[in-house]
């Protein structure tokens, strides 16, 4: 029996299942900002999958580097031998990092970082004689995985609730949502307002049990590309400090230049005790993702028994061929530069969508990490009416037109339904009208809807 697969996709059933039931179109190809099904039908990639493909589709470059890697060592099990890929990425990577970040461990994706960050923090601790500190504070939303470690300390109820009596229950403080504020505060004082919110959640939780605090830096999909004032962050590190509580910051999605700097810590000079990134690292060429640390936290934990954790994939020399040739793209090709451009002429052009409609209630975001909020009323932000699934009507709507954004459902206490709008890095100014058209024709049918 062969098991030759024929191309119609939908012309037979799938053995395949992910989160629904609903199927998209097989793909054909891919080639820079743009994808193609298999039915000739070519959509730009306006959200980069989910924020992951940074570099653009197909680069020859990253597809020559994989195989030179694969004519050489396919794997290689890191109990066996190092490999060089693994060794030279993690030193590009240290270079790159803020501050004494330097150690590096690598993954296969997010949820496994974020995993890393937690079990070296809990072990750092058990290192250094601190066992009582074994609580991780987040924000509300947020979103840091799907693996149960990853999803206790995610603030997005519909992915959390099901599955919440077999997790331990973490602590989380409200996200800075600064864009529903309606005080008088100035941007400074609610950046200090919200930042002070992790304070007073230590000491109601007793600073001396609380092991860590991890934040997005800028928020991805559970926030729409959520932003807060540049006091937040300052005033985060030093209650961090205060505390003696870890500040690990999940770059996940922000990392590998997504908002124009490479680290989205590099913004504001923050220096976290442990970083994770994944999504653009190898930027879709394979999986891929690292936990960053400094020498004062894993050493103790390498003299202390070593690091009780790992993955069969890790250091894949395959995944960190692709890790360097990404690498070498953005360098070459002055990508975070772009990112940083194109990504505030994009937001200006999203921007001005907001005169033409009135449902468009915020425009946020830093480089190409962006997206819009769309709600009842501007004035108020009261959201639109669930019943429209608005952000995921919009989706749809933009993907029959060819262009891919990406969206999350509202549900689950968390006010708003936005859309994000993040294109490869490698975008450029002329390929713009390929996005603004189709979103503003998924606009003006998406009003014509809400009327009804
Ligand atoms: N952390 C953040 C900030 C993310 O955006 C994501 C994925 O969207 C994850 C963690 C989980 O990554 P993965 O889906 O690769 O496991």
């Amino acid at each position: 029996m062969t098991h030759e697969m024929t191309k119609p996709g939908h012309n037979r059933d799938s053995k395949l299942f992910y989160q629904s039931r609903s199927r998209r179109p097989l793909i054909d190809h891919a080639k820079g900002v743009y994808m193609w099904d298999v039915n000739g039908q070519r959509y730009i990639d306006a959200s980069s999958g989910a924020m992951v493909s940074n570099i653009g589709h197909s680069d020859p470059r990253v597809i020559a580097a994989m195989q030179k890697q694969m004519e050489q060592a396919t794997f290689a099990y890191r109990l066996h031998f190092e490999n060089d890929a693994a060794e030279n990425l993690a030193w590009r990577l240290a270079e790159r990092a803020p501050g004494d970040l330097e150690r590096v461990f690598f993954v296969s994706g997010g949820s496994e970082a974020v995993e890393s960050c937690l079990k070296l923090a809990r072990q750092y601790t058990l290192a250094i004689g601190q066992a009582q500190r074994s609580k991780v504070i987040s924000r509300f939303p947020s979103y840091h995985g799907s693996t149960l470690g990853a999803l206790a300390i995610t603030g997005y109820t519909p992915m959390h609730a099901p599955f919440a009596p077999m997790m331990v229950d973490q602590p989380k403080i409200p996200a800075p949502t600064c864009y529903l504020d309606r005080d008088d505060l100035s941007d400074h004082d609610r950046g200090l307002k919200y930042a002070n919110m992790l304070e007073a959640e230590i000491l109601r939780q007793g600073p001396e049990t609380v092991l860590a605090f991890i934040m997005e830096p800028v928020g991805g999909a559970a926030t729409g590309a959520l932003v807060a004032p540049d006091s937040y962050y300052q005033r985060i590190r030093e209650i961090c400090d205060q505390y003696g509580v870890l500040l690990i910051y999940d770059e996940v999605m922000t990392g590998a230049g997504r908002t124009g700097k490479y680290f989205a810590a590099e913004h504001w000079n923050i220096v976290p005790d442990i970083l994770a990134v994944s999504k653009g690292l190898a930027a879709g060429y394979a999986p891929l993702g690292a936990m960053i640390a400094p020498d004062r936290i894993v050493s103790p934990v390498l003299d202390h028994g070593g690091f009780i954790h790992g993955y069969t994939y890790a250091g894949n020399p395959i995944a960190c061929a692709a890790g360097n040739a990404v690498l070498d793209v953005i360098e070459q090709d002055g990508l975070l530069e772009n990112a940083a451009s194109s990504g505030a002429a994009l937001k200006a052009e999203l921007g001005k969508l907001m005169a033409s409609y009135s449902f468009i209630g915020d425009v946020r975001g830093k480089g190409l990490l962006l997206a819009m909020e769309l709600v009842a009323n501007r004035d108020t932000m009261e959201p639109i009416a669930p019943k429209h699934m608005a952000a995921a009507r919009l989706v749809d709507i933009a993907y029959d037109k060819g262009l891919i954004i990406y969206w999350r459902r509202t549900r689950g206490g968390y006010r708003g339904d936005h859309v994000m709008v993040c294109p490869p890095m490698t975008i450029t100014l002329d390929q713009f009208g390929d996005i603004l058209g189709p979103l503003n024709d998924a606009l003006a049918q998406l009003e014509t809807e809400l009327k009804q």
